[in-house]
């Protein structure tokens, strides 16, 4: 499905990210691959894909909290692969404390990370998407793009941002071959969320199965972790032409949260 096409995914050496990327590398894509993290270990997973998929799997450890290095791994992809057919915006990082105690250092990095890189990052891939006249740009947002929860305001204002991104660039380009949306995951079980699960035990001393029914997934009617492969499920029907008049859509997954 995927063949011939090219994927930058950021924030792809664990959870969501990689998830994806693995989706795209097993549909045909060559995958850019990028986060943070232990170079040995990246580069075992860089080289697992690879040999588990058969694609072109590579990786640039930009750091998408400085502006210059996002427009750095963009440039990166286009010379790798010549080209970047599907952008994924999916790093993330997370911070919970009450508004007036949150640290203003955290609040940036979140907004830096989330939503200034996102921008860059489509900045950097629209023009050569234009020339090509197709593209795939899908926002790895959340139902805190949509919705919001106590101490997360950091994380809920970059992420309503990044729904609101998505729907402006999803407006300029409607009448090429792009399109651009946004996905809006409730709680998906990764490295992320297993810190959440950990820090809320801790601050409610409370054990950990009792923290994921009555703290984590209160708000998740389904009551159950959303897994990757389903966010990446939808990331992959979105890549594909019958996916063409989808855009400027902000999708939940999110076992009903925001259908209250
Ligand atoms: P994760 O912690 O498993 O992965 C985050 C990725 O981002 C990692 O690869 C990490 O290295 C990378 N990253 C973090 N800071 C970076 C930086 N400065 N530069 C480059 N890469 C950086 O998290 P995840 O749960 O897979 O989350 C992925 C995305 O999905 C995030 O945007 C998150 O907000 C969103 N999301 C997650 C959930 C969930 O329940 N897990 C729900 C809704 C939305």
């Amino acid at each position: 499905m995927l063949k011939n096409k090219t994927a930058l995914v950021t924030g792809s050496t664990s959870g969501i990210g990689l998830g994806l990327a693995r989706a795209f590398a097993q549909a045909g894509a060559s995958v850019m691959l990028n986060g943070l993290g232990d170079p040995a270990a990246i580069e075992r997973t860089r080289r697992d894909l690879a040999a588990e998929t058969g694609a072109d799997v590579r990786f640039h450890g930009a750091d998408l909290a400085r502006p210059g290095e996002v427009a750095t791994l963009v440039a990166a992809t286009e010379a790798a692969f010549g080209q970047i057919d599907i952008l994924v915006n999916n790093a993330g990082i997370q911070f919970v404390a009450p508004v007036d105690e949150f640290p203003p250092e955290k609040w940036t990095a979140i907004q830096d990370i989330v939503l200034n890189a996102s921008f860059h990052a489509i900045r950097a891939a629209l023009p050569g998407m234009k020339r090509r006249n197709w593209g795939r740009i899908i926002n790895l947002a959340s139902a805190h793009g949509l919705v919001a929860s106590p101490f997360k305001s950091a994380y809920v204002a970059a992420k309503h941002g990044l729904v609101g991104l998505t729907r402006s660039v999803a407006l300029e380009v409607a009448e090429t071959g792009i399109t651009c949306n946004a996905i809006c995951p409730g709680y998906v079980r990764t490295p992320l969320v297993e810190g959440q699960i950990e820090a809320q035990a801790r601050a409610h001393n409370l054990p950990r199965d009792r923290v994921i029914r009555e703290v984590i997934l209160a708000a998740q009617p389904t009551k159950r972790f959303i897994e990757v492969e389903e966010v990446a499920a939808l990331a992959l029907f979105l890549c594909g032409d019958t996916a063409r008049s989808i855009t400027g859509a902000a999708l939940p997954i999110d076992g009903g949260w925001t259908a209250r």
